[in-house]
């Protein structure tokens, strides 16, 4: 049975209903996501509350983080939201449940590593990139332009990596070079015995490859198959354009993917 494995939901529960909506009808049980859950858009506490409900298990993400701890190198429209999701939280009159949800975002790991669904491949998790897994982003570009960085970064993973936090999906290899879903036959990269591979699932809530639907991906033995949803993204920037600490363009990009 493959696994279903989400990122960078931001809050965005219109999107994430729509992903799971399909992960369903696919048949598929056992969802990973890899941070970033909150942040950004307008339901934090439901996006929390479903990832609870039917994740396996979360990493935490800079925003996760930002919200729990601090806000560390944010601009001012990210940590204004960040300071606003916390409010969100802190707002919950049931001591109960707010104290739950504080603890699920406490125990988010940073790094978790198991093998892919009915197969051996080692298979590492982590938000941002191997070496700094909440913070550091790993960029297109950075396949042509940074061949230490890609080194360093590659060193860190045995066979295969999956990552977030650029909200841009594709598949750095170890050449160094990176593969948007487009370049894939069938939007689906094949593991192979001498190659390896980071794997950038996109974001459900904020995508930004100028493709607005929400992007997710299913992970098999010897493959990842990358999913995009189309979702009410109206739904989603009305209700952002209606909370004040939340700026607007994080409503409007949604339109555009970017
Ligand atoms: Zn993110």
């Amino acid at each position: 049975m493959p696994t279903a494995v989400i990122s960078d939901i931001h809050g965005n529960a219109e999107a994430l209903k729509q992903v799971l909506a399909d992960i369903d009808a696919r048949g598929i049980d056992r969802i990973i996501s890899l941070g970033d859950i909150i942040g950004y858009g307008p339901d934090p506490l439901e996006c929390v509350d479903i990832v609870r409900r039917r994740c396996a298990w979360s990493l935490m993400g800079n925003h996760d983080f930002g919200v729990l701890y601090e806000p560390t190198n944010f601009n001012p429209s990210a940590e204004s939201a960040a300071f606003w999701t916390r409010d969100q939280f802190d707002a919950e009159t049931d001591e109960k449940l707010r104290a739950e949800r504080y603890e699920f975002l406490g125990h988010l790991r940073v790094r978790v590593v198991e093998s892919a669904p009915d197969g051996d491949t080692p298979i590492l998790a982590v938000h941002g990139s191997p070496r700094r897994p909440i913070n550091e982003y790993i960029f297109e570009e950075d396949a042509r332009n940074a061949p230490d960085k890609m080194e360093s970064l590659f060193e860190r993973v045995d066979r295969i990596a999956l990552v977030g936090h650029t909200h841009v999906p594709g598949v750095f290899t170890d050449e160094p070079d990176f593969y948007p879903p487009s370049e894939l036959g069938d939007s689906t990269y094949k593991f192979l015995e001498d190659e390896k591979a980071i794997i950038n699932v996109g974001s459900v809530g904020q995508p930004r490859d100028m493709d607005a639907r929400a992007s997710y991906a299913i992970l098999h033995a010897d493959r990842l198959e990358f999913v995009r949803v189309e979702y009410d993204i109206a739904r989603t920037a009305d209700r952002i354009k209606a909370i004040p600490q939340l700026t607007d363009w994080l409503g409007e990009r949604l339109y555009e993917g970017r």
